[in-house]
C-alpha cells in the first residue's frame, strides 16, 4: 500500500466521484437485475458491486426470495415448489402396488393428478412399462425374502 503516490490517490477519488454520480444500488435496481432490465452499464456495474460486496449478495437473495413469492403462482413457481415435494421412484413404485399408506397415496394422486407433475408422470409410466414387462416380478422377491428369513428363523430355532 502506497496511498502518498499521487497516481493513486487521484484514481481513488475519481472512482468515487464516479460512484456518487451513479444511482444508489438500491432493491429496484436489483429487482431490474435479476429480471435482466437493466441497461448494459448498470447491469456490469451491480454484477461488479455484488463481486465485491457480501452484504450486497445478501439483499439479492431477499430480493430473489421476495421475488419468487410475487411469482409463486407462474407455472415455473408452481413446477419448482412440485419438484421439490415429488415422492420417491421406491414410493411411486409403492404407489402402483397400491402398497402406500392412504395420506401418502393420496397425496400422490394430487401430485400426478392436480398438479400433473410432468416428472412424476413420466417417472410412473415408467414403472407401469417395468411392471406390465413382468408380472410376477414382485411376487417372486417376495417370495425370496420369504425364504431367507425363513431360513434366519430356522438356524435361531437351531
Ligand atoms: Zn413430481
Amino acid at each position: 500500500m502506497a496511498p502518498n503516490q499521487p497516481g493513486d490517490a487521484r484514481n481513488r477519488r475519481d472512482a468515487e466521484q464516479d460512484r456518487a454520480a451513479l444511482a444508489p444500488i438500491d432493491d429496484a435496481m436489483l429487482r431490474a437485475y435479476l429480471a435482466d432490465n437493466l441497461p448494459g452499464g448498470d447491469q456490469a456495474r451491480v454484477e461488479k458491486a455484488l463481486r465485491d460486496s457480501a452484504s450486497l449478495r445478501a439483499r439479492l437473495e431477499d430480493v430473489r426470495n421476495n421475488r419468487a413469492d410475487v411469482g409463486l403462482h407462474t407455472l415455473g413457481a408452481i413446477w419448482r415448489r412440485g419438484r421439490l415435494t415429488c415422492p420417491s421412484r421406491q414410493q411411486l413404485g409403492s404407489y402402483l402396488l397400491e402398497a402406500l399408506a392412504p395420506d401418502l397415496a393420496s397425496y400422490i394422486t394430487f401430485h400426478i393428478e392436480v398438479v400433473e407433475c410432468p416428472y412424476c408422470q413420466a417417472n410412473l409410466a415408467d414403472l407401469k412399462t417395468q411392471a406390465d414387462a413382468s408380472p410376477g416380478a414382485s411376487q417372486t422377491r417376495h417370495h425370496r425374502i420369504l425364504q431367507s428369513s425363513q431360513h434366519l428363523l430356522t438356524d435361531e430355532n437351531r
